[in-house]
């Protein structure tokens, strides 16, 4: 299986962000990515490359999936922070306002001026630092992402992409829990476009998928499934629930299995199964699967209680899936760990296919 890391992935590096009325050092480091490189090293899974995409092939394949009005935001976001005060150039940015959705009736169709307030109008959360090199890096991720959809195309079972910031809580148009841009969704969204007719999308982090599940709710070419941490609880909250299952034509094509804080591996498994049924009932040509590893019992911001030796089976079960894969790295903070278990994770799908 061939690994494309981000080569760019530590341009993105937030200082701080917002918890709970403090601010907190931010989980989401670059030594998340390097721990899995250094594993992958380590084991010799397979090939690990940089991906080769053009700028406008990278361009085109962001466009399928994110709003242009988000993209250029994120593209001139830095330059416009720094511009509201040079003293920015010193912090990352943070919203502070944001406008409520739907029923609140405020006018998100009309693009403030203030920087400030454009911040909040696309984003959900102010844990989410957005820095000097955070446009870079994600591009750099959605082109990891692109390249290992490509590997599937030209016929490998399977492929990892390997970046961060992560990508499942983005959406259409907004930022938030970490991520900017969609890689799981890019990549999904680049299969089809490649010929593959019935996606799937198993989500596996601790935190419900609610950019993916967004971005794909009214679709039925593209099946959505996460086991996750009960929103009632668990971040992001305010999506995850059993009872969404997909609108219009996507009726019927949104699986959530939200687990409450505690939950074990047996129980897990149960969830995860249940997953795979729904895709094999699906009958997909592709499986794109978001791998987070904060499902891990160790993990610092997370609730679940999988030991390392587990990850191994969780790779094993997927494979029995019989689907081309590609995986995206996504959350996973016990940081010392990351790697170990995400190569768990990997090794024992290949040992199974
Ligand atoms: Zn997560």
């Amino acid at each position: 299986m061939k690994t494309f890391h981000n080569p760019h992935h530590a341009l993105h590096q937030g200082r701080e962000e917002m918890f709970r009325g403090r601010m907190v050092p931010c989980h989401e480091v670059p030594a998340r990515l390097d721990y899995v490189l250094a594993e992958l090293q380590r084991r010799s899974l397979g090939g690990l490359h940089t991906p080769e995409v053009n700028d406008a092939e990278l361009d085109a394949a962001i466009a399928r999936v994110h709003d242009a009005r988000y993209t250029q935001f994120l593209a001139s976001a830095w330059d416009e922070w720094v511009a509201m005060d040079p003293a920015n150039a010193q912090r990352d940015a943070l919203p502070s306002v944001w406008p409520l959705g739907n029923r609140h009736a405020f006018r998100t169709d009309v693009l403030p001026q203030n920087f400030a307030a454009r911040l909040g109008l696309f984003s959900y959360d102010s844990g989410s630092p957005l820095t000097a090199g955070t446009w870079a890096a994600a591009r750099g991720g959605a082109a990891c992402a692109l390249a290992a959809a490509r590997e599937l195309l030209a016929g490998e079972r399977a492929a990892f992409a390997l970046t961060r910031p992560p990508g499942h809580h983005a959406g259409p148009d907004f930022f938030g829990g970490y991520c900017f841009l969609n890689n799981s969704a890019i990549a999904a969204q680049a299969l089809r476009d490649g010929g593959k007719q019935r996606v799937a999308v198993l989500d596996v982090d601790y935190h419900h998928g609610n950019g993916t599940q967004t971005i794909f709710y009214e679709r039925a070419d593209v099946f959505t499934a996460s086991v996750h941490g009960d929103p009632a609880t668990e971040y992001p909250f305010f999506l995850g629930h059993a009872d969404e299952r997909g609108a219009g034509a996507g009726e019927g094509f949104n699986l959530n299995l939200p687990l409450p804080r505690g939950t074990g591996f047996e129980a897990w498994c149960a969830a995860l199964d249940t997953a795979i049924d729904a895709i094999d009932d699906f009958n997909a040509d592709a499986l794109v699967v978001p791998m987070g590893l904060d499902t891990f019992e160790g993990d610092p911001i997370s609730g679940f209680t999988l030991k390392s030796e587990d990850y191994d089976t969780v790779g094993r079960l997927l494979a029995a899936a019989g689907v081309p894969t590609v995986f995206v790295f996504e959350g996973g903070y016990a940081v010392a760990e990351v790697g170990v278990n995400a190569v768990n994770l990997l090794e024992g799908f290949c040992r199974s296919i």
